[in-house]
């Protein structure tokens, strides 16, 4: 397929690499030039607004950083909905507001477009290895049309229903993982202060009713589990910073759905204070260092 592909980062960059390697014809776009260049090496062909690398494509993707991004990418009088030809289908992978997605969804649907929010999870090692999981919202038959170009990038590709839906899960799970990361440490903190080795902690935990993959998979605890970033000083994982914007999108998603979510909106700020510090570009499993008030090593 000829694919507009727009955002070309972490994550862009290798997704964009295995669409190549798949056989499809691709268009780049990115605000960074390095970023356009480094695809353009592989056989992409350069455009110089999201509106001229929409035009004539065949299927649109976006992987931006936030919301407003996303927004002004499908928008602007130089973006995809200023050129896309009816009837294109254009599915946006990055992590936004499920408000935003939805309301992108219907005015590309005035315009004769279907959209999908395609949100992902795996990292940018899932997206080098072409493993990513996407979660998908948007109507059944998109889902269909996407499926087999998303299968080039991802292992498991799952419709979650309705427009605003594949965000609704993405942001809802990562809400779980961060206070499911901060109880970990503060078990696996407490237990070494108490004087237990937190390696038989650890053991204990994961074959009791506190499991979690915060425990047994990821624990933040160093010298626990040897390939997590806790045994190389919280390098190379999932940025605490990362993790804050994600918190962020579920608090500001549960006040707009009049729900309560005391302990998301506590891990906001816990993994805030992690980010204040300096740490945020470290990987969010530190944050058991904010909460031992030191750094174990
Ligand atoms: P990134 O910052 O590395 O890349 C974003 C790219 O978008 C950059 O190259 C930037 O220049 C470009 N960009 C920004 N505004 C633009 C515009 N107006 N027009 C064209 N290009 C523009 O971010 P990333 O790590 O690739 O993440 C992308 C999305 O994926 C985010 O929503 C993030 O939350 C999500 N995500 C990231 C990870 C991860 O581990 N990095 C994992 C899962 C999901």
């Amino acid at each position: 397929m000829d694919i507009a592909f727009i955002g070309l980062g972490n994550m862009g960059n290798p997704m964009a690499r295995n669409l190549l390697r798949a056989g499809h014809a691709l268009k780049v776009f990115d605000l960074a030039a390095a970023a356009v260049d480094a695809l353009t090496e592989l056989g992409a062909r350069p455009a110089k607004s999201p509106a001229e690398t929409a035009r004539d494509a065949e299927l649109v993707i976006t992987m931006l950083p936030s919301s407003p991004h996303v927004r002004a990418v499908y928008t602007n009088p130089d973006g995809v909905l200023a050129s896309v030809g009816r009837g294109v289908l254009l599915i946006d992978c990055s992590t936004i507001d499920p408000h935003t997605a939805h309301d992108l969804t219907d005015q590309a649907a005035a315009r004769g477009n279907e959209m999908l929010d395609a949100p992902v999870s795996g990292g940018t090692g899932g997206a080098q290895a072409g493993t990513l999981t996407f979660m998908v919202g948007g109507a059944v038959h998109a889902f269909a049309q996407a499926k087999p170009i998303l299968a080039a990038m991802g292992k498991n590709i799952v419709h979650c229903g309705g427009p605003g839906t594949g965000q609704a899960a993405k942001i809802c799970n990562n809400m779980l993982l961060a206070i499911s990361m901060i109880g970990t440490a503060e078990a696996m903190s407490l237990g070494a202060n108490l004087g237990i080795d937190p390696k038989l902690l650890a053991g204990i935990i994961n074959t009791s009713s506190g499991r979690c993959w915060s425990s047994d998979t990821y624990n933040p605890y160093p010298g626990i589990i040897e390939s997590a970033p806790a045994s190389r000083g919280y390098t190379g994982g999932f940025g605490a910073d990362l993790m804050l914007k994600d918190l962020g999108l579920a608090v500001d998603a549960a006040r707009t759905a009049g729900q309560t979510v005391a302990l998301g909106a506590l891990a906001q700020q816990l993994y805030q204070m992690m980010s204040s510090r300096g740490d945020g570009g470290k990987d969010f499993s530190g944050i058991i260092n904010l909460i031992a008030n030191r750094k174990i090593s």
